[in-house]
């Protein structure tokens, strides 16, 4: 007799939607802030405990609170 498996939702991390990073009104332009250092990376957007969002570059590791 074979036990029946639960399904789990193993994604780690959800897939980049691209469409989302940017807006397209006649020309594109981009939502997201761009990395002061590297300039050509999107910044990631992170909500804190104490209500203040801080943002992040993967590529650097700079972090920055509004
Ligand atoms: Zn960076």
């Amino acid at each position: 007799m074979k036990l029946k498996r639960k399904k789990v939702n193993m994604l780690k991390h959800k897939p980049v939607k691209q469409h989302e990073y940017f807006k397209v009104d006649g020309n594109l332009t981009r939502a997201n802030k761009n990395c002061p250092r590297c300039s050509d990376t999107f910044l990631a957007q992170h909500k804190q405990t104490d209500g203040k969002i801080r943002f992040y570059c993967g590529k650097c590791h700079l972090s920055s609170w509004e």
